[in-house]
């Protein structure tokens, strides 16, 4: 199976996708996607508008080359989450509050329900490894290819030569380092040796006879899988916050950012609010609150987290590389940045 690039793009919140094609969608839904009618700005590239959240429904965007994600189907937005919280806060709330702070208000205080309100409907195309991650998200409808029905896609992920990193040290989940270009392309050429000798090793298995269920048995990791995937929007969020965060592997944000941006046509209130109070936001301890008030008081982070009983050092004198010091040292440096951007940006003015 080769997804079809249709050779048109699409701007997608911050970034321009390729808007992609299955051509075997076809077979699996009896009812073929409408044409494409998204509005194209200036430089022929189509976008989706908030004011017409419909036409997103034609757009597969793709991802990594020969994955994609589209938002095929949904259910409500801003407006049936402001309506679901007045069914229980009383028509009174309508004259004290306007619909954005509504929710705003709602998403700081974590009542949840309202955005369950919203449903999604999305479909993906991935590889098994991110497939394996993303089906955690238990509280997700899920109704994924059979790869005992229907012969496993011929199709595998190579990574791109800068997304093969070292073995991160701090934190053992993750990548991080250069490595010499050899091993790069060594890596990147046996990937593509064994994903390609897998797949003609599993049609022989399947031409000898084996049943499709046990043939697949033998194709690695790499190869694609594609599902639909349902969810409301509070669970939404939750995978976004996991899989937006940077301690998720790449190659899955790849899929949550476009994911972002989809659900913002559907519900940009909802998720401004999301992305303010919790992509942006930051949870502390009451340690940590102790840190930053003494910190207001003038003395240093050093001090305050001695007073505070926050440990930045071993009893051997090393620092300590992770654990509660080093992340909230990490979490003042992102309140540092943002402070100096919103500096900058009005001393500029
Ligand atoms: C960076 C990262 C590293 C990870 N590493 C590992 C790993 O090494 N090994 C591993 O096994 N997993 C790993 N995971 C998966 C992780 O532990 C979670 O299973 C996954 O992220 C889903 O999170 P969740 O349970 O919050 O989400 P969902 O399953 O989508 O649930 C959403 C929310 O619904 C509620 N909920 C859902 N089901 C239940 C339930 N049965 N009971 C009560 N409440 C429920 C919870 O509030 C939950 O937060 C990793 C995840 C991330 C993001």
């Amino acid at each position: 199976m080769v997804t079809v690039k249709t050779g048109e793009r699409l701007l997608l919140g911050e970034k321009t996708y390729d808007i992609v094609d299955d051509i075997d969608s076809g077979k699996e839904d009896s009812v073929k996607r409408p044409e494409l009618r998204l509005p194209s700005n200036s430089d022929g590239i189509r976008f989706v508008s908030a004011d017409a959240p419909e036409g997103v429904k034609n757009v597969l965007v793709g991802v990594q080359n020969k994955g994609y994600i589209g938002l095929i189907d949904f259910m409500g937005g801003d407006s049936s989450i402001v309506q679901a919280a007045r069914t229980s806060y009383g028509s009174g709330t309508r004259a004290t509050r306007q619909d954005r702070g509504l929710i705003r208000y709602l998403m700081r205080h974590d009542h949840t329900t309202p955005f369950e309100m919203v449903e999604l409907k999305f479909i993906a195309k991935m590889p098994i490894f991110v497939a394996r991650q993303w089906v955690r998200h238990r509280t997700a409808n899920i109704n994924e290819y059979s790869g005992r029905y229907s012969i496993m896609i011929d199709e595998s992920f190579v990574p791109e030569l800068d997304s093969v990193l070292g073995q991160d040290t701090r934190n053992r989940q993750g990548s991080q380092g250069e490595l010499p270009d050899n091993v790069r392309m060594d890596f990147i050429n046996d990937v593509e040796t064994i994903s390609k000798e897998a797949y003609e090793r599993y049609r022989k298995a399947l031409d000898a006879g084996v049943s499709r269920e046990m043939a697949r048995i033998m194709l690695p990791l790499s190869v694609y899988t594609k599902w639909y995937w349902k969810n409301d929007l509070h669970n939404t969020f939750r995978f976004l916050t996991l899989r937006l965060d940077t301690h998720a592997q790449k190659e899955i944000r790849e899929y949550a950012v476009p994911m972002f941006a989809l659900v913002n046509v559907v519900a940009p209130i909802a998720c401004e609010a999301f992305r303010e109070f919790t992509l942006e936001g930051t949870r502390l301890s009451g340690k940590e609150q102790d840190v930053l008030a003494i910190m207001l008081r003038g003395k240093s982070f050093e001090e305050a987290c001695v007073r505070s009983g926050i440990e930045l050092m071993r009893s051997d004198g090393t620092h300590l590389k992770t654990g509660e010091g080093p992340e909230l040292r990490e979490k003042i440096e992102r309140m540092e940045k943002r402070a100096e951007k919103l500096l900058n940006a009005t001393q500029a003015e």
